[in-house]
């Protein structure tokens, strides 16, 4: 048997990959989970999680870790490895290389890879990432004790970290450059109803200033009058969205402008054998009961698939009986 050759590999354990990875497990099904970092995605970056059945409310990483741990408990092989591409050999082995370290091989591969922050793209974003900029208030807030933050955005994100900052920021100012917003009414209703949060609507940043050490500043555009203003501010958190990790897969697979997969019923992007479930897949909403979901469904899929390539793999004599 070569070693490297799994029957699913499962890229990215986050809610989506650990569930893939547990119904994968559970089929007997030879499965490798691969993630660069801790087992847990994007609820390591939550502090408390409402919406999961079952748990009225839950700190993020200790889901992750009660997930990782059931997942992992009917078999699947988790490693610790940076996956740069995903590719289909001639006959459909599919083929994950690594950056170090020998090309893993599969009969099938859920990508779970999840996405990272999308940028603002403002002048002094970059220049202060680390020393004010953050896109994780879980990781960061407690460096702002008693100070005034600004929160970029108008979506669950935006809303939720801001609320959350709260704990530690003596103010926090929500700028979103609509008057509606993205976020579920009643987490706007919470933010609304909290003391230390205001909001500047219609309202842009054009700009993160600080003193070369720190961020001191935002720049501010007041769309409908064009009126500049400037706000002093210990820090920006941006939460503007998230950028799928789609770019991993060779082969083409159908997407849609923003990137993310398309896929059938069964979790299957346009290219056979290849599924894709949780943040890297087009959908209404992205939470992590719809992340679980989806990735159920790709791994049973995912396992019939692998069965029924072994079993056109026998020997006619036996596939007669
Ligand atoms: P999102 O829903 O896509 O919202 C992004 C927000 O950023 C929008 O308000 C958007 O404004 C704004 N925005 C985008 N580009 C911008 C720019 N260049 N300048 C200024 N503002 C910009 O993203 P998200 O909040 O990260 O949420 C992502 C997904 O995760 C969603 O499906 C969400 O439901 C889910 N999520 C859920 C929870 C929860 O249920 N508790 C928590 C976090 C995330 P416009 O509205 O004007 O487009």
């Amino acid at each position: 048997m070569n070693e490297r050759h799994y029957d699913i590999a499962i890229i990215g354990a986050g809610p989506a990959g650990l569930t893939a990875a547990l119904y994968s497990g559970r089929a007997l099904k030879r499965t490798i989970l691969i993630e660069v970092g801790i087992p847990g995605g994007e609820l390591l970056n939550t502090e408390d999680v409402e919406d999961y059945p079952g748990f009225p409310s839950v700190k993020g990483p200790a889901l992750a870790e009660l997930m990782a741990k059931h997942a992992l408990s009917f078999g699947a092989t988790l490693t610790t490895a940076q996956v740069t591409a995903i590719s289909v050999d001639p006959d459909g082995t599919k083929r994950i290389e690594l950056e170090e370290g020998e090309p893993y091989t599969a009969d099938a591969v859920i990508i779970t890879a999840g996405g990272k922050p999308r940028k603002l793209d403002v002048p002094g974003e970059q220049e202060y990432a680390g020393l004010g900029v953050s896109y994780c208030a879980v990781c960061d807030g407690a460096f702002f004790k008693g100070r005034h933050l600004a929160v970029v955005g108008g979506g669950d994100a935006a809303v939720e970290e801001a609320t959350y900052l709260t704990r530690y920021a003596s103010e926090v100012t929500i700028v979103h450059r609509r008057e509606k917003f993205r976020a579920q009414p009643l987490l706007v209703e919470r933010a609304r109803q909290n003391g230390k949060i205001d909001f500047l609507l219609d309202t842009v940043v054009e700009e993160i200033v600080g003193d070369k050490t720190h961020v001191e500043k935002v720049r501010l555009r007041q769309l409908p009058t064009g009126r500049v203003e400037e706000l002093d501010v210990a820090g920006v958190f941006i939460f503007v969205g998230f950028l799928p990790n789609t770019g991993l897969l060779r082969a083409h697979a159908e997407h849609d402008s923003e990137g993310y997969y398309l896929t059938d019923a069964n979790m299957q992007t346009s290219v056979p054998g290849i599924y894709a479930a949780g943040d890297v897949r087009a959908q209404l909403t992205r939470q992590v009961t719809t992340a679980v979901g989806d990735a159920t469904t790709a791994a049973v899929a995912a396992t019939k698939l692998v069965e029924e390539m072994a079993h056109q793999k026998l020997p006619l004599s036996v596939i007669g009986g």
